[in-house]
């Protein structure tokens, strides 16, 4: 928490602001009941109305500066408070941006979330309670203090009594409350979490017929979390009206020896009214800093996440003198590359050198799980590799700038990504400079423009969050579309083919073949199908190279090749 308060800096002129003005405001909060006191043993006892009115005019001046002073008080806390969270969201946003794949599997997209939303807002939350009570509070208590003692000690050292019996409940209370908010914001976690991942794969569920048994699961968290929180609110239920009570049983006690001290003659009226107030101030600053001090743990833990956000480095960074490709020709290079993915037990890739040349397509074949996917997303450094190299053009990937590497790559992923927006914004975005003409000439070649039309919109139709309202098919061939528009040097197309039938996949390719003529292609591929044709097709088992070659070649060399051939051959003849 404490170290989260650096990025409070910038407005360091308005928290002294706040602190200033919420002192003053105590200030006035202590004066007035003297002034009272005054009027009542001076201007009420001997019936001096102008001096009755001419103290009562200074106090409605003191109470006016008060109030204005917390009302502009309050407003500024806020106002810090909300710049103050608003700049670390800004820096918790930034940070993520610049994570490599790695640290998304590390913490996870949906921790990422809540640590950028809720965890921040906890944390301005006790910002700005403490910003207000950060002087004003002590103040309260041990001025409080000071002017009862002054009015009458005898009576104050009676009222201690009350206090510590006070103080002694309020702590029991806050400790207990502090717990159950802890157990409160875990179930909710777990909540979020049932509800989370029940509303993505709600297909699913409805397909295995599982809602019965994910009812009673979301049931289970749900009442958990309501029988945390009924009795976290019958605990704060009881703490008010029990606060009232202590306060009007130590208004009875004060009046009940004031009056006797009155009788003795040792305390004037007056006195004894403004005691009474200071009383009250004190229970209440008291009980306003016990519980900011439960509210603390809370936020803390908050701030931990949102630090731990903000001290993570990426372990994929720009070098510090990057090597820039002047003439990009897009050869790419694998030369023994091994990769093993953090925390996994086996390496994902062993020893694979090849390279691909513009002009020419490469091809990757094999089962799932095999590691085609982790191969690709060496090239634009997702991920770096743990021993080898990957060169493009002859230069390591390490030594050039993230962006100039993925400036040159038209990558399509395995899982079509798409955004909500509409047809047009969504290829576009691969190149957003792109003209009409271009846009559509990319649809065309990815054969998406058939359907695009089919739509009643055209290209201005809405494609819904995710994706969720095409085919699987279809929004493939958008993301095709959305690389072939960049004209990159090097086209990567991650089993991008898979969902597409066999027609269109055999017209995709023709067409692509005329577009892409001297950029470097790597396809992956199930289908021998489709990379039958690639000059250059190398058949991953394991994460190991299992063969190299034309498909001629490895019809003849490689055991693995043949039986995926064989397998899939036989598979279409009985089709
Ligand atoms: P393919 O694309 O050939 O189906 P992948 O490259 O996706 O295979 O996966 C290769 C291996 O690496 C698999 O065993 C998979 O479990 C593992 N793997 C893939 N992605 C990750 C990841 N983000 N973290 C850890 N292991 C992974
Ligand atoms: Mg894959």
């Amino acid at each position: 928490m404490i170290k989260l308060l650096k990025y409070l800096k910038p407005y360091t002129g308005l928290v002294i602001a706040v602190v200033v003005l919420m002192f003053i405001q105590a200030m006035t909060e202590l004066y007035l009941p003297a002034i009272m006191s005054d009027i009542i043993d001076i201007g009420v006892a001997s019936g001096d109305t102008n001096f009755i009115f001419k103290m009562g005019g200074i106090m409605l001046i003191i109470a006016g500066v008060g109030t204005i002073c917390a009302i502009v008080g309050c407003y500024l806390s806020s106002k810090v408070g909300m710049s103050f969270s608003r700049d670390l969201r800004h820096k918790v946003f930034t940070k993520v941006e610049n994570f490599s794949l790695n640290e998304f599997d590390q913490k996870g997209t949906s921790s990422l979330i809540t640590r950028t939303t809720n965890d921040i807002t906890q944390v301005q939350n006790v910002l700005i309670t403490i910003l207000k009570m950060l002087l004003r509070a002590p103040l309260m208590v041990i001025g409080g203090i000071i002017m009862a003692v002054a009015q009458d000690i005898k009576l104050s050292l009676a009222i201690i009594i009350v206090l510590v019996v006070f103080l002694t409940f309020i702590v029991f209370i806050a400790k207990k409350s502090v717990k159950l908010y802890d157990t409160m914001q875990k179930k909710l976690d777990k909540l979020n979490l049932v509800l989370r991942e029940r509303l993505t794969g709600i297909r699913v569920i409805r397909a295995f017929n599982t809602m019965k048994f994910e009812k009673t699961r979301f049931n289970k968290a749900n009442l958990d979390l309501t029988d945390t929180a009924i009795k976290v609110n019958k605990l704060m239920a009881i703490l008010l009206p029990l606060l009232i009570f202590i306060m009007n049983l130590t208004i009875i006690i004060v009046f009940w020896i004031g009056a006797i001290r009155i009788n003795e003659g040792a305390l004037l009226v007056g006195d004894l009214m403004a005691f009474i107030q200071y009383t009250m101030g004190i229970m209440y600053a008291l009980t306003s800093i016990i519980m900011m001090f439960a509210l603390i743990p809370r936020a803390s833990a908050s701030a931990k996440r949102v630090k731990e956000v903000i001290d993570m480095q990426p372990n994929i960074m720009d070098p510090e003198q990057p090597i820039r490709l002047i003439n990009k020709k897009g050869q790419v290079e694998f030369k023994d590359v091994s990769f093993i993915y953090q925390g996994a037990e086996k390496p994902a890739l062993r020893h694979i050198s090849f390279s691909a040349k513009p002009g020419e397509v490469t091809a990757i074949i094999g089962g799932t799980g095999s590691g085609k996917s982790t191969l690709v997303n060496l090239i634009p450094r997702f991920y770096d590799v743990v021993s080898g190299s990957v060169l493009i053009d002859g230069i390591d990937v390490r030594q050039m700038r993230q962006e100039d590497i993925r400036e040159s790559i038209g990558l399509v992923p395995q899982k079509a990504v798409l955004f909500s927006g509409t047809v047009a914004e969504n290829i576009v975005f691969g190149y957003k400079k792109a003209t009409k003409e271009e846009m559509m000439h990319a649809a065309e070649i990815a054969q998406a423009s058939e359907f695009i039309s089919s739509m009643k919109k055209g290209y201005n139709a809405i494609i819904s969050q995710g994706g969720t309202n095409i085919s699987g098919g279809q929004k493939q061939r958008l993301s095709i579309a959305r690389a072939l528009i960049r004209k990159p040097s090097i086209y990567i197309f991650d089993d991008s083919f898979s969902a597409l039938d066999f027609r269109t996949d055999a017209k995709l390719r023709q067409a692509l073949q005329k577009e892409i003529l001297d950029s470097t292609v790597i396809i992956v591929a199930q289908r021998v199908t489709s990379v039958m044709g690639a000059d250059r097709i190398i058949v991953l088992d394991n994460g190991e190279m299992a063969g190299i070659g034309t498909h001629k070649e490895l019809l003849s060399s490689c055991e693995v090749y043949r039986e995926i051939v064989s397998s899939q051959l036989s598979e279409e003849g009985i089709a």
